[in-house]
């Protein structure tokens, strides 16, 4: 027999936490058996039953032995269900956020903003899709927390619009619109489309939004909704906060009131952001020294825009992901840094699709017209750029990259090293001498 939703809420209130790995059952929790592409999670319900967990949430008859076995439809609604009706019983702010690029990194700098006034629970590293957010939501602690800030990554259509029924935001963010996740979107209308369904939810409910004024698509998008009940611009003079940039490159200085902040964040990209969290701050009443305080002392890990020294050079590792506009941005920022020596890392960019020739070409067109000292690509899909990089030192793999700096070892110089996660290209780092 099917267990009800009330029946799971009832177990999960009297405080049983959530888990859907069966390495981290705590004891007394509720397992949730999901499948993947090559997994069933029901296969480990008992499993996770013996390791402490108080029950397991399973969607396979044949394998709910006992009143320990809860039997759902389907194990992942079951989840997603669960933090709805939790979500439903919390009275606080949720600040959602989707976007191409900068989600993490604009999730984190909001959360610590908010976090000088506020106890805030933000998604813990990247869990930002179907399976994280819910599991985001039923971490937030009505006796603790005072607001929540949500990541909600997408790679098809519809899927913001279920993480938004899920986290049920009063507050969001569009960071951009770039070009991540061409293949699964279908284009850049489909992006804008797929992302658009955060701001349909939240016009809907007559939420606010956040809103960088110098990105156009994203004006456009808030112009043809107009129910939203406040829009708060940033990267603009109509921001209640607006500093001013003063050094983009390798780490972020601004000023604002007469007051200079170094934050060790680098790129005119992530001043985008860091405009963005204070605007958060300053609307739920973050004293502006607080504020700065926080984004001056975020410091990102993961290799996700992170400024390392390494002997006399300088490497912005980046190395975390990529996708056309991410690299465009990153390209165009190591562009514009004034350095004795600049090298660029790059590998390839994927999940593409059709269109992956015709993005790396023109990503070497754009690097053509920088000025790099080497410029150093690696991986398959990176031969699409070489007719417009002669120049270009290629290597197919990672292993006749490394062996070509190991060989040829650096002084003085600056590097940035991006490409795709699959490449992981921060292992660079570790086999530069010095
Ligand atoms: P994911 O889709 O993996 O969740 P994300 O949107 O959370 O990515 P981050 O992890 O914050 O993005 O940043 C990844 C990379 O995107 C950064 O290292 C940087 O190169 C680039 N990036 C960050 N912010 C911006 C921005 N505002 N505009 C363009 N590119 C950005
Ligand atoms: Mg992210």
């Amino acid at each position: 027999m099917y267990t009800s939703i009330e029946t799971l809420y009832d177990i999960y209130r009297k405080g049983a936490k959530v888990s859907t790995d069966t390495r981290q059952i705590t004891d007394g929790c509720i397992f949730f058996a999901l499948k993947g592409d090559k997994f069933d999670g029901n296969q480990y319900a008992a499993e996770a039953l013996q390791k402490g967990a108080a029950y397991a949430v399973v969607d396979d008859p044949t394998v709910a032995n006992g009143d320990r076995f809860l039997l759902f439809e389907d194990g992942l609604t079951a989840l997603q269900d669960l933090a709805r009706h939790h979500r439903k019983t919390l009275d606080i702010p949720v600040v959602a956020l989707t976007g191409s690029n900068g989600k993490t990194t604009t999730k984190e700098l909001i959360a610590k903003v908010l976090s000088m006034k506020f106890n805030t629970y933000a998604t813990r590293g990247n869990l930002n899709n179907h399976i994280g957010v819910p599991l985001t939501v039923l971490s937030i602690d009505p006796a603790k927390h005072e607001m929540a800030v949500i990541e909600m990554g997408a790679n098809h259509q519809q899927e913001i619009a279920l993480l938004s029924s899920i986290a049920q935001p009063t507050h969001g963010l569009i960071t951009n619109i770039g070009k991540a996740h061409l293949e699964g979107f279908g284009g850049v209308s489909g992006i804008i489309k797929g992302k658009g369904e955060l701001f349909d939810y939240l016009s809907k409910k007559k939420g606010t939004v956040f809103v960088n004024s110098t990105q156009d698509v994203i004006m456009d998008m808030v112009s043809k909704r107009r129910a939203f009940g406040e829009i708060v611009f940033y990267c603009s003079e109509n921001s209640p906060i607006n500093p001013t940039l003063i050094e983009e490159n390798p780490n972020v200085v601004f000023s604002n009131g007469g007051k200079t902040v170094t934050t060790h964040l680098p790129g005119r990209y992530n001043f985008d952001n860091i405009c963005a969290a204070l605007a958060v701050g300053k609307h739920f009443g973050v004293e502006d020294a607080d504020a700065y305080e926080a984004v001056a002392t975020y410091e990102p890990d993961n290799n996700r825009s992170q400024i390392v020294k390494k002997g006399t050079n300088t490497v912005i590792m980046d190395a975390y992901n990529a996708n056309p506009s991410s690299m465009a941005a990153a390209v165009a920022n190591f562009g514009r840094m004034e350095a004795a020596r600049k090298i660029l890392i790059l590998g390839d960019m994927f999940e593409l699709g059709d269109a992956a020739p015709e993005e790396h070409l023109a990503l070497g067109k754009q690097i053509a017209g920088e000025k790099f000292d080497v410029v150093i690509l690696a991986g398959k899909l990176m031969q699409h750029a070489l007719p417009a990089l002669p120049k270009a030192y290629y290597f197919p793999d990672k292993f006749s990259l490394h062996n070509w700096i190991m060989d040829n070892p650096q002084e003085n110089t600056h590097f940035l090293i991006k490409g795709s996660r699959g490449m992981s290209l921060e292992t660079v780092l570790g086999v530069m001498p010095g």
